[in-house]
Formats: C-alpha cells, sequence, structure tokens
C-alpha cells in the first residue's frame, strides 16, 4: 500500500466513524513541503475539490492543535463544523468537516485523536519497513561480502555478493556457521585472538586478512572492517557486522600502491643497510691504515737498524783491525806467559804481561759490546740513560779508527747533566752519525778536532754540540741538509741527517746545525731529561 492509498483509506474509515461531510488528510515533509494529500467526502474519495479545501481550510491547516470551530461550507450552503488533528508531531494533520451541530461529540474528539496517533504510528512503522527493505536491498545488492553474526560469533546473515566470494549458496547453507569458518587457516588465530576482541572492545577495526572459500579452500585476500552495531533502545553492542573487499577487485590498485611504498621501504631499508656496510667498510680501511700505520713505523724502525747495520758495516773493517792490534798483543802476551809457566820459575814481569793480556782482551770485548749494542734487536724503548755511558759507547764506536787519521775527540760534561730520557740505541744511532759525518768532513783539513759538549739549555733540556773543524757545509747542501738522499759522499746516502732529526724529535727534542766559531759545523741535538709529565 502506498503512502497516498493510506492516506485514503484513513479518509474513507474517518467519514464513516465520524459521520463526517467532508475529510482532509495532508502529509508534509520535515521541511513542511506537501508528500500526499487526500479528499474525501460522503461519496468516496474527491480529489477535485482539494484546491477548494485548501483555499477555504487554510487556516485550519497553517496552524497546528487549532481545536475545532465553524466556517462557511465551500460546497453548500450554511456552515460547517471543522474538527482537527495533528498526525504525530511532525507528519501533517486531519481536518474533518460534518453538518452536525453537535459536531464533534467527546467520543468523536476521541476517536479522531485515536485515529491520528494510530496513522501517525503507521506511517512510523511505514516508514521503518521502506528504510528496511531499502537497507536490505542495498546490502544485498552490494558488491563487498557484507556479514552480520552475533556477539558469539554465529552468523545471522551474509550478502549475495559474500556468497558467491566464499562460495555459499543460498542463504540457508549460512546456517550454524561460525565467522571463523569464512577465514582461511593461517588467519584465524589473528581474527579470533586481534580482530574480533579489538572489534568488540573498540567499536571498529580494519586491516586485511584472508577469507577462505567454502568449495575449494582457496584462500581470498581481502581488506575488512568490521564493527559492532548497537541495540538501538540500550546502545550497547549487539552484532558485529563485516565488509570485506576482494583484495584481487577494486583495490587492487590501492594494494600495488602499498607495495609500492613497501618496496620504497625496503629499498630505502636496503639503502641505509648498504651506508651501514660502507661506513664500516670505511671505518675498516681507517683501522687497516691505522695497521699500516703501525707496519710503517716498525718498517722506519728496521730501516733505522738497517742504517745502524749498515754503518756498522762500514766501520767493520777499522774493527777488525782495530780488534786484531788489542788479540795480537794478547795473543803474545799469553805466548810469552806461556814460555815462562813453561821454565817454572815466572819472573816479575810475567804478572805484567798477565795484566796488560787481561786489558787487551778487555779493550777487545768492550769495541764488541759497542758494537752490539750499537746494532741493537730494532725495538727498544725510553727510559732514564745516563748521558755519559751514552756518548762513552756512541762516540767510541764511532771513533774507531779515527785516532789513526789523526782526529782528536774530547767530550765537556756540564756538571748538572746526568741522566736524560731517551731510547739508547736511537741517541747512540745519532751521535755515531753525527760523528761519522764529521770524521769524515775533516778528512782533508789540516786541524782534526772533534768536540762533543753537553750542556743544559735555558728551557730545561740537555743539548749536545758535536763541532768539527771541517770545510763546514756549503750553502746549497745546507738548503737541504735533512732532505732525504741529499748526498755530496759517493758512497752516501743521504738519509743520515733526515733519520738522525726524525728520531732526535721522537725523543722530544730536536736537531739544528750551524757553523762553528772556529770554522767548521756545529750539530746541536736536545734530549728530555725526564720523561714526559703524563708518564711521570
Ligand atoms: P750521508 O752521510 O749519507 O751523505 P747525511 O744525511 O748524514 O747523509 O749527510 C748529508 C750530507 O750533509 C753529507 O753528504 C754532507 O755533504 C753533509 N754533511 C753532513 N755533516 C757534515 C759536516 N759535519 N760537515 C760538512 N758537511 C756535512
Amino acid at each position: 500500500m502506498t503512502i497516498s492509498e493510506m492516506c485514503d483509506s484513513l479518509g474513507a474509515a474517518l467519514i464513516s466513524m465520524l459521520d463526517g461531510e467532508l475529510v482532509y488528510v495532508r502529509l508534509t515533509d520535515a521541511e513542511g513541503e506537501l508528500n500526499a494529500e487526500t479528499a474525501q467526502t460522503r461519496l468516496g474519495p474527491a480529489g477535485g475539490i482539494i484546491p477548494t479545501l485548501r483555499r477555504s481550510l487554510g487556516s485550519w491547516l497553517a496552524q497546528r492543535n487549532v481545536g475545532h470551530g465553524k466556517t462557511a461550507n465551500p460546497f453548500g450552503s450554511g456552515t460547517l463544523t471543522i474538527a482537527s488533528a495533528d498526525i504525530g508531531s511532525r507528519w501533517g494533520r486531519i481536518v474533518i468537516g460534518s453538518e452536525a451541530a453537535e459536531f464533534p461529540s467527546a467520543s468523536q474528539r476521541l476517536l479522531l485523536d485515536v485515529a491520528a496517533d494510530q496513522f501517525s504510528t503507521a506511517l512510523w512503522r511505514r516508514r521503518a519497513e521502506d528504510a528496511g527493505t531499502r537497507y536490505r536491498a542495498t546490502v544485498n545488492g552490494s558488491s563487498e561480502f557484507i556479514g552480520i553474526a552475533n556477539l558469539e560469533g554465529s552468523t545471522d546473515y551474509l550478502n549475495a555478493a559474500g556468497r558467491l566470494l566464499v562460495g555459499l549458496g543460498t542463504a540457508d547453507q549460512l546456517d550454524g556457521r561460525h565467522v571463523l569458518d569464512f577465514i582461511a587457516e593461517a588467519d584465524r588465530d589473528l581474527v579470533k585472538k586481534s580482530v574480533l576482541p579489538v572489534a568488540k572492545r573498540s567499536g571498529h577495526w580494519s586491516g586485511e586478512f584472508r577469507l577462505r572459500h567454502m568449495q575449494s579452500g582457496a584462500d581470498i585476500p581481502v581488506f575488512a572492517d568490521v564493527f559492532t552495531i548497537d541495540h538501538p533502545r540500550t546502545e550497547h553492542p549487539r552484532n558485529i557486522a563485516t565488509i570485506c573487499r576482494s583484495v584481487s577487485g577494486i583495490e587492487r590498485s590501492q594494494l600495488q600502491l602499498r607495495r609500492t611504498n613497501e618496496d620504497l621501504a625496503e629499498r630505502l631499508a636496503l639503502l641505509t643497510s648498504e651506508l651501514a656496510d660502507v661506513r664500516e667498510r670505511l671505518l675498516a680501511e681507517a683501522s687497516e691504515r691505522g695497521r699500516a700505520d703501525a707496519i710503517g713505523r716498525e718498517v722506519q724502525l728496521e730501516l733505522y737498524q738497517a742504517m745502524r747495520i749498515g754503518a756498522a758495516g762500514e766501520m767493520a773493517v777499522n774493527i777488525a783491525h782495530e780488534l786484531s792490534q788489542p788479540l795480537t798483543a794478547a795473543a803474545n802476551s799469553l805466548g810469552a806467559i806461556r814460555r815462562t809457566v813453561a821454565s817454572e820459575r815466572p819472573p816479575a814481569e810475567t804478572l805484567e804481561l798477565v795484566g796488560e793480556a787481561a786489558d787487551q782482551i778487555r779493550r777487545a770485548s768492550t769495541i764488541l759490546r759497542r758494537l752490539r749494542g750499537f746494532i741493537g734487536h730494532g725495538k727498544s724503548t725510553p727510559r732514564l740513560e745516563d748521558v755519559a755511558a751514552i756518548l762513552d759507547d756512541a762516540v767510541g764506536l764511532a771513533m774507531v779508527g779515527a785516532s789513526a787519521l789523526g782526529v782528536r775527540v774530547a767530550v765537556h760534561y756540564d756538571p748538572d747533566v746526568s741522566h736524560v730520557y731517551v731510547d739508547r740505541i736511537q741517541v747512540q744511532q745519532v751521535i755515531v752519525n753525527l760523528v761519522r759525518n764529521a770524521i769524515e768532513a775533516m778528512a782533508d783539513s789540516v786541524r782534526r778536532e772533534l768536540t762533543i759538549e753537553v750542556t743544559r739549555t735555558p728551557d730545561d733540556m740537555i743539548e749536545v754540540a758535536v763541532a768539527d773543524s771541517g770545510p763546514g757545509l756549503t750553502e746549497d747542501v745546507a738548503d737541504r741538509l735533512f732532505v732525504p738522499y741529499v748526498t755530496t759522499k759517493g758512497h752516501g746516502m743521504g738519509l743520515g741527517l733526515a733519520i738522525s732529526r726524525s728520531m732526535v724529535q721522537a725523543n722530544g727534542g730536536d736537531l739544528t746545525f750551524g757553523p762553528g766559531e772556529g770554522g767548521g759545523t756545529v750539530f746541536r741535538f736536545t734530549l728530555a731529561p725526564r720523561p714526559p709529565r703524563r708518564l711521570q
């Protein structure tokens, strides 16, 4: 029955129940716009008189709850008694006219009001049914999976698209099935432990899971919205509804977009880890460099030792010559002793000879000890050393064979100076180098004097000055004296001074040079008298 038909039958019922001449029912919407209207007379529906009724009953229609009154009969002579009633609070009005003078009696008035109320109720119900029908049609015609279950998870409803998606033929195949029956095995835990509890607690869950095709058992990936439906009166959750969109359908592009985003995120993560790798490699290279530096330092120490061995090699001839003298002397002395002892009456000089032999052998062994000490083992460490002992050994070694060349050496010590904090072998190497350079420089000089002076400087360092009486440095050599491989000697390497300076600097001092007072050259280097503060 349409709304207009409902109006018509209401009109007809009122005419007969209230014994009226005419009835006009008018329904409007919330904005007052006309929805439906009907006019009835004793003779039946009278749509033709509606325009006249609208005009003559205008004031009755415009005002609410007017009750009743009289008006001129629009269709005859005399007056009509009019009664009106509102249909609910918003639906419209019923106006009824009667020729009876006592109209409306109390019972007629009551009947009119009851009819208006019932018609209002019928309209509400009708509207709800219409809405329900519309919703059902919408839900059932939707292309998305729409299912409704009770709070325990037993399914009440699944629309046609939903049934199609999961392979259920008819609605009755739904009976007794649990929500989880529609979920792919692998996602059941997720739905059971997370989706449903979250939806019940917060009213809504949305995300992805896989449905299960009831016949093939295949997984169906979907985006789902799961939400509760409240009871209209108690407003407590009564049902759980699920709307799913198959990922393979409309959402494919969204999924691709999301995958692209995920890919980007993955690539970013990859890039980040590559960067971390690069950083690690750089760090490894840095530590490799550190190791290389350490190796470099070791190589440098080996070079130093090689230089010393080279120098020792150069000195070897002289050393051999120098050793042969004391050893020969010792041998002679011992021969004499042997002869004397053979006669069994040792004269007084026998003891002298024995003493002399012992001296010579001690001399030879001193030279050998110095040589051994000078060559060292490549590694030595700084410590507090006696300056005089270092100088005696180094100068003694460097001077081997030089006395024969007429070189005289004088060493002067400042009484204040006793110890230095140095790497003994390195300092000896510097001294040997400087002394040998000086001896070589004086080769053509008439005066061959070497003076070594040990003093304390104003800034509390120990200075060793090695002065010779040679020709002095030429300007060209002086400019590049510490540049490696600068040499004026046929057999020289030009490394001695460069290495000497770096060794002195490594021991906390510096190596400088200048012209000597009476000609020649003075090389000065400084040494620390004690360990650096942080080591003390
Ligand atoms: P090398 O002795 O192998 O040449 P050095 O670095 O020890 O290497 O010396 C470099 C050069 O400096 C020498 O070749 C020499 O010309 C010059 N030189 C060094 N010491 C003196 C000195 N006391 N007097 C004059 N020239 C010197």
